[in-house]
Order: structure tokens, then C-alpha cells, then sequence
């Protein structure tokens, strides 16, 4: 099965306390698509300028991602510019230049409509709706979003989630949209806006998934060696997205959601060990096996008695 991925695509330029580099390949889709590509076909929707390096494109190609939804349009990339605090869990934004993404209409080739598992990146509520009025009856629908949609367009998140069956957002942004402080009670507030599960992500601290009268809680990969940060989330959404589709088309349950989950994060540890997604392009389906076994080991315990 494939995964359908809308978002952003983008020239980044990231500061930590310790580097800087500019111009990397970035945007929630990029990320997001080349995490599903690990298990499964992608097919693509974005947009990009004059300017989008064409070794980029061929990455993406390599990756078993279908460009037939990527729109090159006369103008500049989107471009984005992020400084990291000292903990690396908080940024500040420095840049935004919407450039060709200020009039993104996405549109789904006739070949990807019946896409059955949908991925939807964060970009502003409205255009994410407007894919799945394009969509066929899709088996599952998995939105992410931020800080910004809350603020500026909050009706158009609601009328998003409505639709769909997994909103991904962080602790912030989940405290943020329901007023709640406990994250416990903000996902079931969530879940009664629409959403059948929502996950949580905590960044350093793992992940809270909500489904009804089900709960799992998922720690995050201990790292040594933290680089950027940046697409962690997108990352995990992709993995997640793309461990459902690999499935094949019988039932979603929960425990399929916890495996994603746990894909999802182990996807998104390698992610942030090194910039841009530098460390997904040498990344092996063994190194994401091997992880996932030590993660297992690191987070199970014992019944008593
Ligand atoms: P994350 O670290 O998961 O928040 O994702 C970072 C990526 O989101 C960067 O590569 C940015 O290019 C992209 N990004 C930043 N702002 C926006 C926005 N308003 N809409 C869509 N993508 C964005």
C-alpha cells in the first residue's frame, strides 16, 4: 500500500549553539516523505521554485517516491530559518519566506486519489482539507500541525480534524488548543473533537497515544549525540505513516498503532543525529531493525509477583 504526502518543501537554514548551515533540504513533506519511503511507496505533493536544486529531486526519486504531485513553479522555494536554545528541545523561528508556497494549491494527480493511507503534513489547515476533498475514500487519515494553524486559523483546524482519524501535535500545542495543562486530559478533550486517536509528541521525552478507553506511552530513543532537531516531528509522522501502510489493507488496530508509534520514534532518533536529513540518506532498514530491538529492551519491564 502507499501514503499520500502533502506539506511543505524548503530551504532551511538552522543555527545550534554549536553550527550553522543554510540552504539544506527541509519542509514537513520532505521530511515526512523519505521516513514513509522506508516502508512503503510515496506518492508526493508539494510545491518548490526555480531555485529547488535538481540533486534534491533525484534524491527523492531514489527514494521510491512518486513526483507526479510536484509542482515546479516559476519563483523561490520556501524558505524557513530556526536558532536552537542551548537544550536543543526549543527553537525560535528568525526567517520565514513563503515565496512559492504563499499561492500552493495542492492537487492530487488522478493517480493518487485513491491513495489509501493519508498523510498530511503540517501546512495551513485549509489546503490540508482541500486534499481530502480530492481523496477517495481513504482507510486513514493522519494530520499534523502547529503552533501557528492554532493561532491564526483555528476554526480551519477544527473543521480539519473532524475529518480525520490521528491528529499528531506536541505538548505545547496540545496544552495551547484545549486550555488544558494535563496532557492526559487534553488528548481525550482532543479525541472528542473528531480525531479517533491522537498522539502527543513530548520531543526528548517521547510520545502519549489516546485511542478510546486505550492509552500507550512511548519514551524516546536515549541519544548521546544530538545535531538538529529540525524534522523530528515530520519524521515521525512519516514513519508512522509508513509502518501503517506497509501493513497491507487489513485492520488498524491500536497495537498496529503502538508498532507505529515505536517506528515513528525510531525513525525520528536517527533523524536529529545529524542536519537537514542527512542521516536518512545512509540510513539501512538493519540500523532501524537493530534500534528497535534495543528500544524494546530499554522500555520493557516485568509483571510483579
Ligand atoms: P519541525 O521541526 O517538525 O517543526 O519541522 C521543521 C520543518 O517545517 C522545517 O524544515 C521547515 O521548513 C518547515 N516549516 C516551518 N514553518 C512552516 C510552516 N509555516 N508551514 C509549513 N512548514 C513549515
Amino acid at each position: 500500500m502507499s501514503v499520500l504526502v502533502v506539506g511543505s518543501i524548503a530551504l532551511d537554514t538552522v543555527k545550534t549553539p554549536v553550527e550553522e548551515h543554510a540552504d539544506l533540504l527541509g519542509g514537513s513533506a520532505s521530511y515526512a516523505a523519505v521516513g514513509a519511503s522506508f516502508f512503503s511507496r510515496v506518492n508526493f505533493v508539494g510545491v518548490v521554485g526555480g531555485d529547488f536544486p535538481r540533486e534534491h529531486v533525484e534524491f527523492f526519486r531514489g527514494r521510491n517516491i512518486d513526483l507526479e504531485g510536484l509542482q515546479t513553479v516559476e519563483g523561490k522555494t520556501f524558505r524557513w530559518s530556526g536558532e536552537y536554545h542551548w537544550d536543543l528541545n526549543t527553537r525560535e523561528t528568525r526567517s520565514v519566506e513563503l515565496n512559492v508556497f504563499e499561492h500552493f494549491n495542492p492537487e492530487l494527480p488522478e493517480s493518487y486519489r485513491a491513495t489509501p493511507i493519508i498523510l498530511l503534513a503540517n501546512i495551513a489547515p485549509k489546503l490540508q482539507s482541500h486534499v481530502l476533498d480530492q481523496a477517495e475514500q481513504p482507510r486513514f487519515v493522519i494530520a499534523d500541525t502547529m503552533d501557528l494553524w492554532i493561532d491564526i486559523a483555528k476554526d480551519d483546524l477544527l473543521a480539519l480534524i473532524a475529518r480525520v482519524d490521528l491528529l499528531i501535535l506536541n505538548d505545547g500545542e496540545a496544552r495551547q488548543f484545549t486550555g488544558e495543562t494535563s496532557l492526559v486530559r487534553a488528548g481525550a478533550q482532543i479525541r472528542k473533537l473528531g480525531p479517533k486517536y491522537v498522539a502527543i509528541k513530548k520531543g526528548e521525552h517521547g510520545c502519549l497515544l489516546f485511542g478510546e478507553d486505550q492509552f500507550f506511552s512511548c519514551g524516546a530513543y536515549p541519544l548521546e549525540d544530538i545535531h538538529d532537531p529540525t524534522g523530528a516531528g515530520d519524521t515521525f509522522a512519516g514513519g508512522l505513516a509508513g509502518y501503517l501502510a506497509s501493513l497491507g489493507d487489513g485492520e488498524i488496530t491500536f497495537d498496529n498503532l503502538r508498532r507505529a508509534v515505536v517506528h515513528g520514534s525510531v525513525l525520528a532518533s536517527f533523524n536529529v543525529e545529524a542536519f537537514s536529513l542527512e542521516r536518512l540518506r545512509s540510513l539501512t532498514m538493519a540500523d532501524i531493525e537493530q534500534r528497535y530491538q534495543l528500544f524494546r529492551l530499554m522500555s520493557h519491564f516485568e509483571v510483579l509477583g
